[in-house]
């Protein structure tokens, strides 16, 4: 079994369901007292937040390539970035990196074309539903991509910083995610990626009248398929 590594912290809050599904997903094939090898490393989330709030993305990256570069001297054979919006910086987060990154936008991608998709619907945080680095890397993939209106978008950042990173759910919050869905349905999307990994705390796929990709789930599932070979990395985007 390969090692995973696991980078975490981006909240912690969804970190401890990545540890929860990957091993339970090598449970599952394994049995017995079988469970995942891996090896964590988790930031301190206050200071990427404020990276990403005064727009300090290259110290962000920076950051997160002394953080990788940790996990493969523990002995981590690839990385798990438990996040979505950090991906914004995946370049610099595998610079002179020896051991490969499974970027969760392929595994996304790979989910949504397995299931006939093609127009997916983005929740996500502002920065994952506004700027290009991941709604590209979907579109590479042949992906059509629909975001929530502004006024939406607000709401699904401001829940996902105020509420879920600290592990805070409410029915109110869930409410309002249920009527962005309809609404991004409404407006064409056959799908719905739950593209942020605190998402899933809140809304599952009874909250969605069309199929959803929840990519923490998704992500541990494809890393656990990788480190037990069932699985090959999911490919990137042709450039
Ligand atoms: N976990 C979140 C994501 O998947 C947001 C927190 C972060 O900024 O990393 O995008």
């Amino acid at each position: 079994m390969k090692v995973i590594g696991l980078l975490g912290g981006m909240s912690w809050e969804s970190s401890a369901e990545y540890y929860r599904l990957v091993n339970e997903r090598v449970r599952e094939f394994r049995g017995g007292y079988h469970s995942a090898h891996t090896v964590l490393y988790s930031v301190d989330f206050a200071e990427i937040e404020a990276m990403q709030a005064e727009g300090r993305w290259d110290d962000a990256g920076r950051e997160l390539n002394r953080a990788a570069r940790g996990l493969e001297a523990a002995g981590a054979d690839f990385v798990v970035l438990c996040t979505n919006t950090m991906h914004k910086v995946a370049e610099q987060l595998t610079d002179g990196l020896g051991i490969p990154l499974l970027h969760l936008a392929d595994t996304t991608a790979a989910a949504i074309k397995a299931e006939n998709v093609k127009r997916a619907g983005l929740l996500g945080t502002g920065f994952t539903m506004a700027q290009p680095f991941y709604r590209e890397r979907l579109a590479a993939h042949g992906l059509d991509v629909l975001v929530p209106n502004e006024e939406d978008r607000e709401t699904v950042h401001r829940i996902i910083y105020d509420e879920l990173v600290h592990g805070v759910v409410t029915d109110e919050s869930r409410e309002r995610y249920r009527e962005i869905i309809a609404r991004i349905v409404d407006a064409g999307a056959d799908g719905v990626i739950y593209g942020c990994t605190e998402i899933e705390l809140l809304v599952g796929p009874e909250d969605s009248p069309v199929p959803t990709f929840p990519t923490t789930r998704l992500h541990a599932e494809a890393a656990v398929d990788y480190a037990l070979g069932k699985a090959s990395l999911p490919s990137a985007p042709a450039r």
